[in-house]
């Protein structure tokens, strides 16, 4: 989960304290700030609740002088039979969970840093798991991993699932995902680290997503060891550097599996579950799609499994923001649990030792019977809101672009483009994989080419992945063939392009 811009700033405000402040002064100004933190957070919670509720659903905002509706308290006691399996449910245990948060959030991880070897070293657990769990790899090459850039680092998604049964939904995708990733060390580039003043210098987040990151690990192998399976494929997905801005769910959305976000029918968000276990858990989103189906799959998930549940129709950031809205920019119905922030949020002492595995082990059941439902749902689920929610962040795409190359790519950097003794002004992108049926395999693009021009435009140096954008929305006429220039073994290669819309 990652703090949105206005608690930096208002941290900012208070935040120089000058050297002879006392101990005591600095304990009070510390305190002033959490209060205020904690003010805003209300306020501007009560405010993008309005505006998101406004965009999803296009009326008008509450007035605060009637009151808001109160979101609907499910009874927590099980009413109903699960959807999933007596096999499937008994794999997942407090037991398994404790094995999977305590590896993740240990200090030989040194706090999942995105780019850092504490990050790879989770990914490679997370991958191992999905590999034992009987999970098919649905990343680049048939492996795990989707790999990303990230400020000049090298990091990765992790993804793998397990096949729809029927011929034709599974075709379409449900994605349950968690970010791994977190905030590191107190020597690595910090994406929102908070206190770390004493001698604990890892920052392990145990909560902050080891919660998530086990209950989607706990779910691959109840799903795959439990032979679950839905009508729609069923994809598990572990995101990188969420911490940094949301930058691996947002790769993902743009380069996904099936090459088209369009088949992806719904997604499950786990985002810092792991704590407050009096307080009834947050489910937001459950208003996304059309007719009430995300809610009633919830609200009978939760009479299932028992969990304590507080569901909320509209997108609700509660002054922080995580992967879902890579999903709901794009038109994806979601849902998104999130147990609430706590003092250790960001700080050192977020450690495994404090989650509330019996609510987890809840957590993921409910998750199991969600995914089985809006798996199995007849229709797919329609997004209900207008084109993206209003609460976008800084540094989206535009709206709406759906024509792709169909390739997954690495921005070339300044070392890597001398190095194949590219041109000063000249860019480029390496090809990692080719998508199946779409243009770039086509034209005969293969995994290794570099992309150097499209449509007669050169791709610049940094920013090319944008500039490729830009050129496939504006120069390319459907129908019409384009030049793709590409370097393959130290060659130019000129291949030709054709989109169809
Ligand atoms: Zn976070």
């Amino acid at each position: 989960m990652r703090r949105l811009l206005i608690f930096a700033l208002v941290a900012a405000l208070f935040s120089p304290l000058s050297a002879q402040d006392s101990q005591d002064r600095a304990a009070e100004i510390l305190k002033k700030i959490e209060l205020t933190i904690q003010k805003e957070s209300e306020r501007s919670r009560a405010e993008l609740l309005d505006l998101v509720r406004q965009e999803l659903r296009g009326t008008k905002p509450v007035d605060p002088a009637q009151g808001k509706p109160e979101p609907k308290a499910v009874d927590p006691a099980p009413k109903v039979p699960a959807l999933s399996t007596e096999k499937a449910r008994a794999i997942v245990t407090i037991d398994l969970l404790k094995k999977h948060a305590g590896y993740l959030a240990s200090d030989e991880l040194e706090g999942r840093c995105a780019g850092y070897p504490g990050c790879d070293k989770a990914a490679d657990y997370i991958a191992e798991s999905f590999k034992k769990s009987g999970l098919k790899p649905a990343g680049d090459n048939g492996t795990y991993f989707q790999k990303f850039r990230l400020v000049g680092k090298d990091t990765k998604n992790v993804i793998g699932l397990i096949e729809g049964t029927d011929p034709t939904l599974k075709n379409e995708y449900v994605v349950v995902g968690a970010h791994y990733d977190h905030v590191g060390t107190a020597d690595q580039r910090d994406f929102g680290r908070m206190g770390g003043k004493g001698d604990d210098t890892i920052w392990n987040g145990a909560d902050d997503n080891g919660s998530g990151t086990t209950c989607v690990l706990a779910l691959a192998q109840a799903f795959g060891e439990g032979g679950l399976s839905a009508r729609r494929t069923v994809i598990f997905m572990c995101f990188s550097g969420e911490e940094a801005g949301l930058v691996g769910s947002r790769f993902y959305t743009r380069n996904p599996v099936g090459g088209s976000l369009d088949k992806t029918a719904f997604m499950l968000n786990l985002d810092m579950v792991g704590r407050n276990p009096n307080k009834p858990m947050e489910i937001h989103g459950v208003g996304s799609a059309e007719n009430g189906v995300i809610r009633k799959a919830v609200e009978r998930a939760v009479q299932a499994s028992g969990l304590k549940a507080k569901l909320n129709d509209a997108v609700t950031l509660m002054g922080g923001d995580s992967d879902h809205s890579s999903f709901a920019e794009k038109r994806v119905p979601f849902t998104f649990f999130f147990s609430g922030f706590h003092p250790d949020y960001h700080r050192p002492s977020d450690h495994a030792d404090r989650l509330a595995y019996d609510n987890m082990v809840k957590v993921a059941l409910t998750s199991m019977d969600i995914l089985l439902e809006m798996g199995n749902l007849e229709e797919r689920p329609k997004f209900s809101g207008k084109a993206k929610p209003a609460l976008t962040l800084p540094d989206l795409e535009p709206p709406a672009q759906t024509r792709v190359l169909g390739v997954t790519v690495q921005e070339l950097d300044d070392a890597d483009c001398n190095g194949l003794k590219l041109a000063a002004d000249q860019g480029g992108l390496r090809v990692d994989a080719v998508r199946a049926g779409m243009a770039a395999q086509a034209a005969g693009v293969k995994v290794g080419d570099v992309v150097l021009s499209v449509a007669g435009v050169t791709l610049p140096r940094g920013g090319t992945r944008d500039e490729l954008r830009k050129v496939l929305t504006e120069k390319v006429t459907p129908g019409k063939e384009v030049d793709i220039v590409v370097l393959r073994s130290g060659e130019r290669v000129v291949l030709k392009g054709k989109w169809t819309e």
